[in-house]
């Protein structure tokens, strides 16, 4: 762990990217960058081993149901023990729709059931209604006290539902969340972390980006903050667009 590097590891960029879920690394690069934090990405794909060591945040963006069969199998048989290794040294795990859906027990797809990798108690279920599709805001409190708004854009055809002591990372303000029935949206396990948002959601959310790579360096004061006028603007854009 380095003050001045921040080491992301993105699985299956190839694969697991749609709705340019990548912005999502770029955000982390830029905004490390202009700390003078070295950002270093490396990938881990189909077949790849996953160091559980190199890097301080590993990312799994969205992806097709065909995609994520792929990426399912492998991440089961090739990498569940290292991620669970580097979760365990307090690494950030951060998965976005598709990814999240994988940090979970399995993942139904009507007569298929494909493998997650066990991080967090939940299951998800690809059910015979509608895609879940539209704008979202979610209350969050990622630190005691501190309640924000993470706003995106959701589309998913796979439920996900919570099991045991798996926290949601939010609180559905608008959108249909995890399940659009219990008002949860995503789950957090101390640094492990899943969302069915895109925007991509950091550009959209930058004081998310910040919280990341200060969770991910364990950091013990937040960053110095940056001139943000953009980026304030492109969140009240999310929140107006998700009616929040
Ligand atoms: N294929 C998954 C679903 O439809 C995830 C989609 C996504 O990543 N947007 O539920």
């Amino acid at each position: 762990m380095s003050e001045r590097r921040l080491r992301v590891c993105a699985l299956y960029p190839d694969l697991m990217n749609i709705y340019a879920d990548r912005g999502n690394l770029i955000m982390l690069q830029r905004r490390s960058e202009w700390r003078g934090i070295d950002f270093q990405l490396i990938s881990s794909g189909l077949g790849d081993r996953l160091d559980p060591d190199a890097a301080d945040i590993y990312y799994i963006g969205g992806g097709q149901d065909r995609d994520q069969k792929l990426c399912a199998h492998d991440l089961a048989e090739h990498k569940r023990d290292d991620l669970h290794a580097a979760a365990a040294r307090g690494a950030v795990v951060f998965a976005v729709c598709g990814g999240y859906q994988l940090l979970g027990s399995s993942y139904q797809l009507r007569d298929e059931t494909l493998p997650g990798v066990g991080l967090v108690e939940l299951h998800t279920v690809r059910a015979d209604g509608p895609r879940l599709i539209g704008n979202a805001a979610i209350e969050v409190e990622l630190d005691a006290g501190a309640r924000r708004v993470l706003a995106g854009f959701e589309n998913h055809g796979g439920r996900t539902y919570l099991a045991g002591a798996a926290d949601p990372l939010g609180r559905v303000l608008t959108g249909h969340g995890n399940n659009d029935r219990d008002g949860h949206e995503g789950v957090r396990a101390g640094n492990v972390i899943g969302t069915y948002l895109h925007g991509p959601l950091l550009p959209k959310n930058a004081w998310f980006a910040d919280w990341l790579i200060t969770a991910a360096l364990g950091l013990p004061t937040p960053l110095s903050p940056l001139p943000d006028e953009l980026e304030d603007a492109a969140h009240a854009e999310a929140r107006h667009a998700a009616g929040v």
